[in-house]
């Protein structure tokens, strides 16, 4: 699937519409340049699960747990990993249970060692807006795709 997404007020619906919330559990992966979006695209998913508090960029602390009613969701910024070995401490793989959801944001620096997506997804640069291309790479990501509000105007086959 790919996306055009033309400025930061509809990255935010994208993540606020969901359909079927329930459907996003997992891992997710979100790459993309400085400034792509990847931040802006958690927050508004984040609110489409439910989430009303604040949300901040975990570049410094790695990792931002939220508490939702039905499932933890564990937001990754690998920006400023070193070594993909340095996430063995932090028992990424055991985080997931039950219904929970892990974002992750430059997650190639974790390769190895960070679990593989169920869905991936990379935004790039397009003019003033971005591109979007999301691939699913399990049922699991499938769902989550089908999910998402379709800019019905805005897609590119
Ligand atoms: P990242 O986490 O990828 O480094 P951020 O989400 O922190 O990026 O910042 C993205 C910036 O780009 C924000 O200033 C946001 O308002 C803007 N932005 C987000 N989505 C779009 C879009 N689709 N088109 C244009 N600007 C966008
Ligand atoms: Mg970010």
């Amino acid at each position: 699937m790919s996306l055009f997404v033309p400025d930061a007020g509809a990255m935010d619906a994208l993540g606020r519409e969901l359909s079927q919330p329930a459907s996003w559990r997992g891992v997710v992966w979100l790459q993309g340049d400085l400034g792509a979006g990847k931040t802006t695209l958690v927050r508004s998913l984040l609110r489409g699960l439910g989430y009303a508090g604040r949300v901040k960029s975990p570049t410094y602390t790695l990792l931002e747990p939220y508490e939702l009613a039905d499932r933890m969701v564990y937001h990754l910024d690998l920006y400023r990993l070193a070594a993909a070995e340095e996430l063995e401490w932090l028992g990424v793989r055991e985080l997931l249970t039950g219904n929970d959801l892990l974002l992750v944001e430059w997650p190639e620096r974790g390769r190895g060692v960070l679990p593989e997506p169920d869905l991936d997804i990379v935004i790039d640069y397009e003019g003033e807006g971005r591109r979007i291309t999301a691939l699913a790479k399990t049922p699991l990501g499938e769902q989550m795709l089908a999910s998402l509000p379709s800019l019905e105007s805005e897609i590119t086959p």
